[in-house]
């Protein structure tokens, strides 16, 4: 079966993993050896979490991760993750036991916490909490409920105990909280991102598009233009899931603070639905945290958490993350090397439903740019071929293609380098530069050849598809495909 063929080629290409890594740096991995083993190992783009850490040591991390892309010749996205409004614990003098059945003070104040309170970096905690809300504590460790609201502090039972040390976060998950989406520290870490340009931006907390549309416009006063990955990890954010997706480049499934918000038992579910609805939009999304969490300090992953990356992908997630397995693990290398090879096998075995026909009633960019996609997919199934070749100002024609996670590696050429950069969190995209007219002269179409034979796996002799928008290849249109063998000119 012409299928099976296809996926015996991808295998035996090197280096062209089509789920993408996303590692989150830190301590752990922010040296340029460092970060260029673990673009060897199968990295495709570094996260910078602005939760940890400062300025200076973030500048310091985005500079070693250009000079090892540069070095290696791949472009590699940056995505600076905002913390926003995570809600934490003060400092406090020790460790505090909080007993079941206790009662505790919790206070908006900069003060350090003894045995009498608990403070809270949040100064609307009084106006926002009613009598019954849930708080909880340190990833849901420790449960309070509420049972007395004055406007100075808050009174809460102990429904589930454990001991308290500082700066831990708080989730509130049934309040509806007045707090802004962007903290001062968001914008500034805005303005950080557009000085180093990062190629995306990650925004903590969504709850509506409004959010969203607020960053964008933070972005834009800064005089950028860096698209946004929401992180979908508040209940609110669940049910304005579409509103969300149709104003932001790319979706996070963000499971760590989903699964205290919504409860663990709910997160697979959503997660496929997320990832459902971002395909169907054409968004890309990502599944993130606790992947291989026992490679903190193990250097092998469990059993359950190698089927949780391989079904991500069987999902149909575009990328994966790692987060404080690269950050501070103790086996950084080894996780990006065992997720790879768990990626390898999924897309080996076919279970990545390739070749997916979309159809009609799904279409929601231009029909023609569709269906054009749609004949390229087709055309996979009734042809020798060895790569879609993707002409892509924008991007868009790159991304058809990879929403429908053909069977073959999608080559994607645009002549706009931050473009190039963007595409690696493409399922199945390998972005290249190079500088394109708008028309497919005999004489293009031999550079294209000499293009392919030094830059990609491919071959003179081997068929491809070329596919993109003529005759002035702008973004939005994709408007021919054909078939073409490579140095027949
Ligand atoms: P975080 O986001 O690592 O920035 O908290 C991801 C998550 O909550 O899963
Ligand atoms: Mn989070």
């Amino acid at each position: 079966m012409i299928l099976f063929v296809l996926f015996d080629k991808i295998k035996n290409m090197k280096n062209l993993l089509r789920t993408k890594i996303i590692a989150t740096i830190g301590p752990a991995s922010d040296g340029t050896e460092k970060i260029t083993e673990l673009i060897k190992a199968g990295v495709r783009l570094f996260r910078v979490n602005s939760s940890h850490g400062n300025i200076q040591e973030h500048d310091q991390r985005i500079k070693n991760i250009r000079k090892a892309a540069r070095e290696l010749n791949l472009y590699i996205p940056i995505i600076l993750d905002l913390q926003g409004p995570k809600i934490r614990a003060g400092i406090l003098k020790e460790p505090i036991y909080l007993k079941e059945g206790e009662v505790i003070t919790l206070k908006p104040s900069e003060e350090q916490g003894n045995n009498d309170f608990i403070p809270v970096d949040y100064t609307g905690l009084c106006r926002d909490l009613k009598i019954d809300d849930v708080i909880l504590i340190d990833d849901g460790k420790i449960e309070l409920k509420v049972i007395g609201t004055e406007p100075e502090k808050i009174e809460a039972l102990v429904t589930d105990g454990g001991i308290l040390t500082s700066r831990k976060g708080i989730n509130i998950p049934k309040a509806v909280l007045s707090v802004p989406s962007l903290t001062q520290k968001d914008i500034d870490y805005i303005k950080f991102a557009v000085e180093k340009n990062v190629d995306y931006i990650a925004l903590s907390f969504v709850r509506s598009k409004k959010d969203v549309e607020r960053a964008k416009e933070y972005i834009k006063s800064s005089g950028g233009d860096i698209p946004i990955i929401a992180k979908i990890e508040k209940p609110e954010g669940v049910d304005k899931l579409r509103e969300i997706m149709e104003v932001s480049e790319a979706i996070i499934v963000a499971r760590g603070d989903l699964g205290i918000e919504i409860s663990i038992q709910r997160v697979p579910v959503v997660q496929k639905q997320i990832i459902k609805e971002a395909n169907l939009l054409k968004k890309e999304v990502i599944v993130a945290t606790q992947m291989l969490e026992s490679m903190m300090h193990e250097p092998l992953p469990t059993r359950a958490e190698a089927s949780d990356v391989a079904n991500a992908i069987i999902d149909g997630t575009d990328a994966v993350m790692l987060s404080g397995e690269t950050a501070v693990g103790e086996y950084p290398v080894e996780a990006v090397k065992i997720m790879r090879s768990i990626a390898e096998n999924v897309e080996a075995s076919g279970l990545c439903k390739y070749n997916t026909f979309i159809p009609p009633d799904s279409y929601i960019c231009s029909e023609d740019s569709q269906i054009i996609a749609n004949a390229a997919i087709r055309m996979l199934e009734q042809t020798n071929i060895w790569a879609v070749i993707a002409f892509t100002r924008s991007g868009f024609t790159a991304r058809l293609i990879s929403k429908a996670k053909p069977g073959v590696p999608v080559i994607a050429i645009s002549d706009n380098r931050a473009v190039c950069d963007r595409l690696n969190l493409l399922w199945g995209v390998f972005p290249y530069y190079m500088e394109f007219g708008s028309n497919f002269t005999e004489e293009f179409l031999r550079e294209l050849d000499d293009f392919l034979v030094q830059n990609t796996f491919i071959k003179n002799g081997d068929k491809v598809i070329v596919t993109g928008g003529m005759p002035c290849m702008a973004a939005g249109t994709t408007n021919f495909v054909r078939i073409h063998e490579v140095g027949a000119q």
